[in-house]
């Protein structure tokens, strides 16, 4: 990096962090308490074309495109992956997380499991954490009670989170499973798996 283009928090030691996990399981939680936790982690906003919801932000939690957006996004090759869930599509701008990634940060994805294996595949050096319900009713539990959705979309969601959860394990693009039993656990066993990962990073980058 130019040194002479540094910002006060840029390093050396860029790190891809990819978080999935079932739709209710509290990943974004975990997400938003690694971003708060961590002082040069960036929270990567994903674009989508899901309606918004009433706790949604544009811009902070998601670029809201049109279908006609979106399309011309990926024919524009824009995104760095893109998948469809649960009947929408959601991408990841590659432009945002390359600028960061060279700036030293650290750049979290919170992504479905096609789209992290799509990123593997690309940059084998993220490290990608799987958050799991502590049980299959716990999750439907947890859906129902956010609010968010009538019950026909918390049914497919929740179709949808069995089938992610068989093909996480599945897949080996995962580096960690966490189980979700209380937050504040999930989050502290979050952050030391980072931290650890980061350390050791810097410390093979200081041996090369
Ligand atoms: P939700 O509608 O609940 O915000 O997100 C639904 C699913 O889409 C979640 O599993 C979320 O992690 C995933 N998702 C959000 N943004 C992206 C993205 O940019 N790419 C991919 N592949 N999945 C995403």
């Amino acid at each position: 990096m130019d040194s002479q283009h540094r910002l006060p928090s840029d390093t050396d030691n860029g790190m891809l962090l990819i978080i999935s996990g079932p739709s209710g399981v509290g990943k974004t939680t975990i997400t938003r308490a690694i971003e708060r936790s961590i002082p040069d982690a960036v929270f990567s906003v994903s674009a989508t074309t899901r309606q918004r919801t009433e706790a949604d932000v544009e811009g902070i939690d998601y670029h809201f495109l049109s279908e006609d957006q979106f399309v011309r996004r990926i024919e524009a090759d824009e995104f760095l992956e893109h998948a469809v869930y649960a009947g929408n599509r959601y991408g990841t701008l590659r432009a945002p997380v390359e600028a960061q990634l060279e700036r030293g940060r650290l750049v979290i994805l919170e992504i479905d499991v096609e789209g992290a294996k799509n990123v593997k595949a690309q940059l084998p050096d993220a490290f990608a954490i799987f958050i799991m319900p502590p049980s299959e009713e716990a999750l439907l539990e947890r859906l129902r009670a956010r609010k968010r959705e009538d019950e026909s979309v918390i049914q497919r969601r929740f179709e949808i989170a069995r089938r992610e959860i068989a093909e996480a394990r599945a897949c080996n693009a995962y580096d960690a499973f966490i189980v979700n039993d209380t937050l504040d656990h999930s989050i502290a066993e979050a952050l030391d798996l980072v931290r650890a990962q980061r350390a050791a990073r810097a410390r093979s980058a200081d041996q090369a």
